[in-house]
């Protein structure tokens, strides 16, 4: 026996987009106070009401981090870099278990990053302070950009205390100043490579942007942070999360993103969402519903719409 960490179940589920070939990939899970981390505008027993409701536990929420590989065929794209060494020893296994599906970095040549939270760009510099995805177009929101490369940054309505904020900085500073001259920005509503747009969703942080993926008649929206859990973010769109810097505009998304998935029957990812985060969401009896897909053994198309 070696002293490897042995996964009890996987940290990859591979699936089809049509004719692309997508991979959720797991970047870790970490628990935090379930309230007031994600339902600060709430009452901490409607809370932990929603919580039983959801058959989760009230005291901690366990969160997930999913990013996104896609292979077009003609891109290989990675949604989202995971948490690096940002964000302590329970996150950073993004690049780990790549290797495992057999995606090395270096193959990756489309790097699309959703925001500039230190879970989704922390995996973007190794420990030699080089990019970890060399041969990639790197691609982010302007006004994401600007946000997080400004000298001074402003939390606006993010509850989150002062040493968590520094970590914030320190992730930007870290990871995104040694893509300054590598960087592609963009205006959302755009395609990025051929199959993927970038969808505008803004209100968690400025350029918070999701991405359309589109292959024939087949789509999936993965939606990032505009949902962290079903029990608050479905059963009460109106909860903001301690991490939305524009709590209004983020729940004007969220309904926004909720009603158009529901009206088009778009299959969803969220990057939080319970692994792998692919689902479906109707509304039913005056409530959204996250139906997840069923997990598949062998890869291939979702449940179709
Ligand atoms: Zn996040």
């Amino acid at each position: 026996m070696n002293n490897r960490t042995i996964l009890t179940n996987s940290a990859l589920y591979r699936f089809k987009i049509g004719a692309f070939d997508a991979i959720a990939v797991s970047d870790g899970q970490v628990a935090f106070p379930a309230y007031p981390t994600y339902a600060p505008n709430a009452a901490k027993e409607s809370v932990e009401r929603s919580l039983k409701e959801n058959f989760m536990p009230t005291d901690l929420y366990t969160l997930n981090f999913n990013a996104l590989f896609v292979d077009t065929g003609r891109h290989k794209v990675l949604l989202d870099t995971g948490a690096g060494k940002e964000l302590g020893t329970q996150l950073g296994r993004l690049a780990s278990n790549l290797n495992v599906a057999g995606v090395e970095p270096e193959q990756i040549d489309t790097v699309i990053l959703s925001h500039g939270h230190p879970d989704h760009i922390g995996g973007l510099i190794t420990d030699e302070a080089l990019l970890r995805f060399p041969n990639a177009q790197h691609f982010i929101a302007e006004a994401e950009w600007q946000f997080w490369t400004a000298e001074h940054i402003s939390f606006g309505g993010m509850r989150i205390d002062d040493n968590f904020k520094q970590v914030f900085i320190n992730a930007a500073r870290t990871q995104l100043k040694p893509l300054a001259k590598r960087v592609t920005l963009f205006r959302p509503d755009c395609e990025l490579v051929p199959g993927i747009h970038a969808v505008s969703a803004p209100g968690h942080t400025p350029g918070h942007c999701a991405i359309l993926v589109s292959s024939g008649n087949a789509q999936l929206l993965h939606a990032a942070d505009t949902f962290h859990n079903q029990a608050f973010d479905l059963d009460h769109p109106d909860w903001a999360t301690a991490f939305d810097l524009e709590p209004d505009r983020a729940q004007e998304t969220r309904l926004r993103l909720l009603d158009r998935s529901v009206a088009d029957r778009t299959l969803l990812m969220a990057y939080h969402m319970p692994f792998p985060g692919i689902g479906h969401v109707r509304f039913k009896q005056g409530r959204y519903e996250w139906m997840p897909t069923p997990w598949l053994f062998e890869q291939q198309a979702a449940i179709a719409a």
